[in-house]
């Protein structure tokens, strides 16, 4: 092993400040699974495999049903690759409700603020997609949602609802969308694409059952609750499988990927125990929730602009110089750069942040030379 690699892993954490991955786990003891090929290809309701992990997979899955008041009666999921993969899986299954003859007639719709990945499953799924114009903190104009229903009356709609944009966490308004999709007598489906917010949503003010408030849902298993390798949990109301019976028959296949990953649903399995299961989240999203407000009034006492939504642990900054950004690991999006607190956001951490702004605005450079470090090369193979 390389050890400048581990190397630049570790500076870089020291200056990871604003994504949402959490880092806060420690998985070594874990590392007898790297020497057998465990392999999770079929679903995870298939308990006859010699080599899967279908049976962590299972639990995991159970525990997100339950997060979003479903059951495996109703529902049914699986732990995909990525949060991108569990949110194609929802489109292609909407689509193939929406439009099993006339594929010409169904749209995706998305807010502005929804992740990129949408225009990339949109592509894939050969659907237009038409992104709703928000305000400037990411939620929805009414108007404009309105408007793009009348225009598109006649056809049948896939709701890309965000559940926490990676900006400012805003949550689309679903039974404002429902309402006015009605109004229009529209067929939609509705995905929610919760990556982050996924994870914590169920302990907020917002209460969403799957198979009544959205169809389906993706959340990425390496963003609240932290993985050495990204995964996604994928949930679906049942019904939307029914097309896909004859080939589920024939080969238990219902997953857009075949072979699969069989050691994330065990660090999902493990990273949700250690975390002490429902309650242990709920108590690690109330410490994020109470360090991100404190971050925030610390931010506005050193002057600095910043704001959140109430039920976010993401703070919200005018956006940050990039001479300084070439130090701290964050996004920056439009006018907003983004801190998302998470156990590994110490206080110091943010202190030397906000130094640095303050410091960058007084005198026009930056305090330091630190710089987060990109990849350099390898010895070849060749
Ligand atoms: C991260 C993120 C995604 C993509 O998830 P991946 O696991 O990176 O594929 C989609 N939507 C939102 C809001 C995200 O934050």
């Amino acid at each position: 092993m390389n050890r400048d690699f581990i190397e630049r892993l570790s500076h870089n954490s020291k200056l990871y400040i604003g994504y949402p991955p959490a880092t806060d786990f420690k998985y070594d003891y874990l590392s007898d699974v790297l020497n057998y090929s465990i392999n999770n290809l079929g679903n995870p309701e298939n308990l006859s495999n010699a080599f899967s992990s279908h049976e962590y997979e299972k639990e995991v899955i159970h525990f997100f049903l339950k997060l979003y008041k479903s059951s495996y009666h109703e529902s049914w999921g699986y732990i995909s690759h990525c949060g991108t993969e569990a949110a194609l899986n929802g489109c292609w299954l909407g689509r193939n409700y929406l439009s099993d003859s006339n594929r010409s007639n169904c749209i995706i719709l998305a807010s502005e603020y929804a992740h990129y990945c949408i225009d990339k499953i949109a592509n894939i799924l050969n659907l237009p997609l038409i992104r709703i114009k928000t305000d400037e903190k990411g939620n929805i104009i009414e108007d404009a949602l309105s408007t793009t229903l009348n225009l598109n009356k006649g056809k049948s709609v896939i709701f890309f609802a965000t559940l926490g944009s990676t900006i400012t966490s805003s949550i689309d308004h679903i039974d404002l969308f429902k309402k006015h999709a009605d109004a229009f007598n529209i067929k939609y489906y509705i995905h929610a694409d919760a990556a982050f917010d996924g994870s914590f949503l169920p302990f907020t003010k917002y209460q969403l059952k799957l198979g009544y408030d959205f169809d389906s849902i993706n959340i990425s298993g390496h963003k609240f609750i932290g993985s050495p390798i990204p995964s996604g949990i994928f949930l679906v109301n049942k019904k939307y499988l029914k097309n896909r019976e004859i080939e589920y028959v024939k080969n238990n296949d219902l997953t857009i990927a075949g072979s699969r990953n069989g050691i994330s649903p065990i660090l999902l399995y493990e990273g949700i125990r250690n975390i002490g299961g429902y309650n242990g989240l709920k108590e690690r999203y109330i410490k994020c929730l109470n360090n991100a407000n404190e971050i925030l009034q610390y931010a506005i006492e050193n002057n600095i602009n910043a704001w959140k939504n109430d039920h976010a642990i993401t703070v919200v900054f005018d956006r940050v110089d990039d001479e300084i950004m070439k130090k701290w690991h964050a996004p920056s999006y439009k006018r907003y750069t983004t801190i998302t607190v998470l156990p590994k956001t110490n206080f110091n951490m943010i202190k030397e942040f906000i130094n640095d702004i303050t410091f960058y605005k007084n005198y026009k450079k930056t305090r330091d030379n630190t710089i987060t470090y990109y990849p350099s090369k390898v010895s070849s193979l060749l």
